[in-house]
């Protein structure tokens, strides 16, 4: 009776898993020319990515070390893509 079925399959890293919330949330995005990821600043998707990680942390993850991965991603990512020149500095 008590079978469990792998809703994904196997999450590379904690840390990839965190940077896929993120990016659902809307919270980060990728730099279109250099991949970069980008801090977008919105503390309504942060919430939610947040939100996520608390209600559907990896299997294995608690909640709380689900949250603490996805501080950790964001305190690791800029706000600005290193390699696009500034836009609002001329
Ligand atoms: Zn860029």
């Amino acid at each position: 009776m008590l079978m469990f079925k792998e809703r994904r399959p196997a999450i590379r890293t904690l840390r990839g898993w965190a940077i896929s919330v993120l990016q659902d949330a809307g919270a980060i995005r990728e730099c279109e020319e250099h991949a970069w990821l980008q801090d977008r600043a919105d503390p309504h998707a942060r919430d939610r990515a947040f939100d996520i990680a608390h209600r559907n942390p990896p299997a294995g993850v608690s909640p709380e070390a689900a949250a603490v991965a996805i501080g950790e991603v964001l305190d690791s990512i800029g706000d600005a893509c290193p390699e696009c020149p500034p836009e609002d500095v001329v």
